[in-house]
């Protein structure tokens, strides 16, 4: 059985000042736990992410630097974006794609996310491709469908070789931003599902390999008996992520 590092990121979204950024660096110096155990990331707006690797590194952090969207040109004419190229050259360590909010509010579409999959993998970034269900509520089809749907459209153009670099973050829209997260039971079939989807699309091998998140209504009281199913091998973390204390409470569960 291929051993996953478990894999913690916060998704800050566009809730930090830049002092605020600093105080929860600052905040959880020397309470990581070893990269080999866990690995942590906090992905954060565009406009702080230089800094965010300058510092970290300065307090010898042993966290990654993730950005919550990146464009699918390496350069070029694309005006307001943000190339994976340049967060690699600041030293980003990859990227949330596809994420709900921004399929929802900003028209991001399968195709669109599989071209920032591929961007970010030829810049060496790590893609946290974002999937959900794009329902209200909780429905069995639903699970089976979006993967198939979403990840054999977002994951067309990976080449076998690099998709164990990929991350899968099963996101249900109807769990996000919730008063509670679903049960296990559906958490770890979703999880199931996903995996036998990488493995028609790659191999069983290589699908074994690629770890799977679970987001949506994360806590430090819900986070370990997620961490504890099988098919999951992390969390994506909205407003829990916030608060330092919270946060570490939930990368210490894994
Ligand atoms: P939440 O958000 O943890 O606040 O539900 C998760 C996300 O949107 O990534």
């Amino acid at each position: 059985m291929t051993k996953r590092t478990p894999l913690i990121i916060g998704n800050w979204k566009t809730n930090k000042k830049v002092d605020e950024v600093y105080e929860f660096l600052h905040e959880i110096q020397g309470k990581l736990p070893n990269v080999k155990q866990v690995q942590v990331g906090v992905a954060a707006q565009d406009v702080y992410l230089h800094e965010m690797v300058k510092y970290s590194e300065s307090l010898g952090l042993p966290i990654g630097v993730f950005a919550e969207n990146v464009h699918w040109a390496d350069d070029g004419s694309y005006t307001g974006e943000t190339s994976p190229a340049a967060l690699a050259d600041i030293g980003v360590t990859g990227s949330i794609v596809g994420h709900y909010e921004r399929r929802k509010m900003f028209k991001e579409t399968n195709g669109s996310v599989g071209l920032k999959v591929s961007a970010s993998l030829r810049n060496g970034l790590t893609p946290i491709v974002a999937i959900a269900e794009d329902t209200t509520r909780y429905n069995p089809d639903d699970v089976e469908m979006a993967p198939l749907t979403e990840i054999a459209v977002a994951l067309a153009g990976v080449e076998k070789s690099a998709a164990h670099r990929i991350v899968i973050a099963y996101e249900p829209a109807w769990a996000i931003g919730a008063t509670e997260a679903p049960s296990s039971e559906i958490i770890e079939h979703s999880g199931r599902v996903i995996r036998q989807s990488l493995a028609i699309l790659f191999s069983q091998d290589v699908a074994d390999k690629i770890r799977i998140q679970y987001g949506g209504s994360v806590t430090p009281d819900n986070a370990k008996s997620i961490l504890n199913l099988p098919d999951i091998d992390g969390l994506l973390i909205g407003r829990a992520s916030l608060e330092p204390a919270a946060f570490l409470k939930m990368v210490n569960a894994a």
